[in-house]
C-alpha cells in the first residue's frame, strides 16, 4: 500500500511552509494538494493559491467544496409544509425554538431559499444565521468535512493518507492555551485509524521559521500579509479582532458590504425577529439589527473611550480557529 501525503493547503503562511516541507521529504509524486474553498476568501488568497503557488512549488492544486444540495431539499420541503399553515410541532416534533416562524415569512423565505453556490452563504441560509465563536461550525462544515471527503477518497482508491496539518501552538495566546495540555501538542503524529495518519510537523514552529521556509525555498508569502492582514483565510473571518476588522474595511471595503449583502439574504430566510449579523451579540436578541457589520466596522474605527458596543467587548482580542486541524489560520 503505497502512502500519499495530503497537505491542506488554505493560502496561509503555515499551510505553505506544511507544503514545502511535505515535498522537500517526499517529493511531489508522492503528495496531494487540496483547497478547501469556502466562498469567503479574498481574490488575492484564490490567485495565491490556486494560480502563484501551483507555479512556484510545481503541483497542482485540488479544490473541494461543500455541498448543501440534500439540505436545501430539506429545509424548503419544510418551509413548504409551514408556508401552508402546518404546526411548528408538526414539521419539527417537540423541538422548541426561540424565534417563531409564520406562514407568511416562510412563503416568503421559500421564495428566497435556493443554494447560491458560495458555500459560506449556503450554509448560513440553511442555519438562519453566522457561525460565531461559541459555534463555530464553519470550519467544520467548510473545511474539516469537504477534507475529509477527499482523503477518504483517496483511501478508497487503495493508499494510506498522511494527513498533513499546519497548525502551530504558537500561533495564538488562545490556541496555545487550548492546545497545550489537550493532546495535540504532543501528538505531532496520530494514528487515526483504517490507514489514515494525522502529521502536525509544524506544531512547534514559530511565525519566523514559518517566514524563513518561504525564504529558503524562493517562495512568497500570501501579499496580504504585507497589507496589514495578520492572517489570510475568511475576509472577514468570525474571529478576527478589532483593528483587523477596522484593517479590512479601510483596505477592502468591497468584502464589508458583500457581508452586509449576505446579512441582509440570511435575514429575509430565517424565523421572523431571530438576530442575523456575521459578529454575535452573545445570546442576547438584537431584532433592530444594531450589530450588522456596518455598526460594527464603525466600533471598529472607535478608541478606548468612544463610543463601545459593550457586547462586542470579545472581539479586541483576535482569536485563533479552535481546530487542532489548522484549517484556519
Ligand atoms: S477562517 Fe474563520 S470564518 Fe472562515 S471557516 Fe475558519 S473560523 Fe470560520
Amino acid at each position: 500500500m503505497s502512502i500519499i501525503h495530503v497537505v491542506s493547503m488554505s493560502g496561509g503562511k503555515d499551510s505553505t511552509a506544511t507544503a514545502i516541507l511535505a515535498i522537500e521529504q517526499h517529493g511531489r509524486e508522492a503528495c496531494r494538494f487540496v483547497f478547501a474553498d469556502t466562498g469567503n476568501e479574498h481574490a488575492e488568497t484564490y490567485r495565491y493559491a490556486l494560480e502563484y503557488l501551483p507555479i512556484a512549488l510545481g503541483i497542482s492544486v485540488d479544490v473541494v467544496r461543500a455541498d448543501f444540495s440534500d439540505e436545501f431539499a430539506t429545509k424548503r420541503a419544510n418551509l413548504a409544509r409551514l408556508a401552508a399553515g402546518e404546526p411548528e410541532s408538526a414539521v419539527y416534533g417537540r423541538r422548541k425554538f426561540q424565534y417563531a416562524w409564520t406562514p407568511a415569512a416562510a412563503a416568503r423565505a421559500l421564495d428566497l431559499l435556493h443554494p447560491t453556490g458560495n458555500p459560506y452563504l449556503d450554509m448560513c441560509m440553511l442555519k438562519g444565521g453566522f457561525p460565531s465563536r461559541k459555534r463555530q461550525y464553519c470550519t467544520d462544515y467548510l473545511k474539516t468535512q469537504p477534507l475529509t471527503a477527499y482523503a477518504v477518497g483517496v483511501l478508497d482508491a487503495g493508499h494510506a493518507v498522511w494527513s498533513w496539518q499546519g497548525v502551530r501552538i504558537d500561533e495564538s495566546h488562545s490556541r496555545r492555551e487550548r492546545l497545550q495540555g489537550s493532546g495535540a501538542c504532543v501528538k505531532s503524529f496520530e494514528v487515526v485509524g483504517g490507514g489514515l495518519f494525522n502529521y502536525r510537523p509544524i506544531l512547534r514552529w514559530t511565525a519566523r521559521d514559518v517566514f524563513q521556509a518561504h525564504e529558503l525555498a524562493g517562495v512568497r508569502p500570501n501579499p496580504l500579509y504585507l497589507q496589514g492582514m495578520e492572517r489570510v483565510g475568511c475576509m472577514p473571518c468570525i474571529n478576527c479582532g478589532k483593528a483587523e476588522l477596522r484593517e479590512i474595511a479601510r483596505r477592502f471595503p468591497e468584502h464589508i458590504e458583500r457581508i452586509a449583502e449576505w446579512e441582509r439574504l440570511v435575514s429575509a430566510v430565517c424565523r421572523p425577529r431571530s438576530p442575523v449579523s456575521f459578529f454575535h451579540m452573545g445570546t442576547q436578541g438584537h431584532a433592530d439589527q444594531d450589530s450588522t457589520i456596518h455598526a460594527v466596522v464603525e466600533w471598529s474605527k472607535t478608541t478606548r473611550g468612544g463610543r463601545q458596543y459593550s457586547l462586542l467587548d470579545q472581539l479586541d482580542e483576535p482569536t485563533a480557529c479552535s481546530s487542532a486541524y489548522g484549517l484556519c489560520e
